[in-house]
């Protein structure tokens, strides 16, 4: 399962990312190529644009469903928020 706290710096934010597991396969960016994208310089893929249709969320869960090592997470925009509260209460 992706962990958030293992989350990508390249992710935009929101509810999909990838974590430090992904092994560059390809599957993701395959699957879903307007929310996927791959890092050249590192070899990686990560979430460049967030799901903003039905169907491009459908193929994001089906990229989550198919990454052979769990390393898309779908729980990111639950941390985003919970990060903005944080540092509410910090000022
Ligand atoms: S499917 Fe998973 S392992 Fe493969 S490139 Fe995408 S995030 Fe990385």
């Amino acid at each position: 399962m992706a962990d958030k706290a293992d989350k990508l710096p390249e992710n935009v934010p929101g509810k999909y990312y990838v974590d430090d597991q992904c092994i560059d396969c390809d599957v993701c960016r395959d699957t879903s190529p307007a929310n996927f994208t791959r890092d050249d310089e590192n070899g990686y893929s990560y979430v460049w644009k967030q799901p903003e249709t039905a169907e491009e969320k459908e193929l994001c869960e089906e990229a989550l469903m198919a990454c052979p090592v769990e390393a898309i997470g779908d729980d990111g925009a639950k941390a985003e928020e919970d990060v903005e509260e944080l540092e509410l209460l910090t000022f």
